[in-house]
């Protein structure tokens, strides 16, 4: 792998008085995400807007964010959506991805709502209902034997210097990570303004904290808050390269060799693209990083469904990782929100 990713530079500020109150989903922030063409029409279903609801959970407040509640069931169709409308933008007919599920099922939903083709990779291990959702979205599924990087290493040589297939690669595309910052503008609306103290996320590749990140960041930006919340990321073990970087103060990530099929599938990540900038982002704000068992996941998997809360093991790994917080690391009164990132119907256990 080369290179490092791209980030949008030159965006517009943030103005609350340009939000669109009667557009739906994320494209009330229309103004801030200058992705479309002249007179195009935006490919959508409505995504975003998810509900935040107050909780209780591990003997404290807690808000989640319920992007699990999303048209393809997983909070990737933020960053997506505003992607595709990109690349069509561009001109490109066909989209590729290597994904372990979720990216790969969004990136085939955006493409057919957008007339164009996919060619979805993903590690033949992969949940047999997230290729079953690419496959029925009218992309073309590739199933990799071995290691989830077998299918990143495939997706590379199906788009090198191809002008007709673009890599919309949901770790490393610039329009991907700008679509995840809107979550940060719906947290903060619906809190009334406020900042939450602290903001968890599991982290994969480390779109969905860096996007909210950089979504606080861009208000801050903006002059519309004055301060930034604190991160939490997840890993699940044994894939914890960022994990451990992190406790070791290191300024490298050792790739964690791909061993085992874990619960969390969508952060059995071996290599995080973005490593450096959640590292350094988890650092600025003062955070810190969890990981969490097998176990420790599948109980809070079913904890949370007990509670009528049903998303994927991925996502529970912050309720897991909520349990085991090291003490006084929050304050009584600390506004703390977690992100649901995927349904559980994605990859249902067995009965
Ligand atoms: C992709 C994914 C993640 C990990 O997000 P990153 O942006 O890779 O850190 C978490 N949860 C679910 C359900 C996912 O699909």
């Amino acid at each position: 792998m080369t290179g490092i990713p791209l980030e949008f530079t030159d965006m517009p500020l943030f103005d609350p008085a340009s939000i669109e109150p009667n557009t739906a989903g994320l494209w009330r922030y229309a103004a801030m995400l200058p992705v479309l063409r002249n007179g195009a029409r935006r490919v959508t279903l409505g995504e975003g807007w998810t509900p935040l609801i107050a909780e209780q959970w591990a003997g404290r407040d807690v808000y989640w964010k319920l992007d699990a509640l999303m048209p393809t069931g997983s909070y990737k169709d933020r960053g997506v959506s505003v992607m595709v409308n990109w690349l069509k933008g561009l001109g490109y007919e066909s989209l590729a991805d290597d994904s372990s599920g979720n990216a790969g099922a969004s990136l085939a939903c955006y493409a057919s709502r957008a007339g164009l083709r996919a060619c979805i990779f993903v590690p033949a291990t992969a949940p047999n209902p997230k290729k079953a959702q690419i496959a029925i979205y009218g992309a073309e599924l590739v199933e990799v034997p071995g290691a989830r990087s077998e299918a990143t290493r495939a997706v590379e040589v199906a788009t090198w210097n191809s002008r007709e297939m673009a890599y919309a690669s949901h770790a490393w595309h610039p329009a991907f990570l700008l679509g995840q910052m809107t979550v940060a503008w719906e947290i903060w609306e619906q809190l009334g303004g406020a900042v939450p103290d602290w903001l968890i996320a599991p982290a994969g590749h480390g779109g969905t904290l860096l996007g909210a990140w950089r979504g606080f960041q861009h208000l801050r930006v903006s002059g519309v808050i004055n301060r930034l919340p604190r991160l939490l990321a997840v890993q699940a073990e044994p894939y914890t390269p960022l994990y451990d970087a992190f406790v070791a103060g290191a300024d490298a990530v050792e790739p964690t060799p791909h061993v085992e099929r874990i619960s969390a599938n969508g952060i059995a990540i071996s290599y995080p693209v973005r490593w450096r900038s959640l590292l350094d982002a988890i650092r600025f704000s003062k955070g810190m990083m969890l990981a969490v068992a097998e176990s420790e996941v599948v109980q809070a998997y079913e904890e949370l469904a007990g509670q009528g809360i049903f998303v994927e093991p991925t996502s529970a790994t912050i309720a897991a990782a909520l349990k085991k917080i090291p003490e006084k690391t929050f304050r009584p009164t600390d506004l703390v929100v977690g992100i649901l990132t995927g349904h559980g119907l994605k990859d249902p256990p067995k009965i």
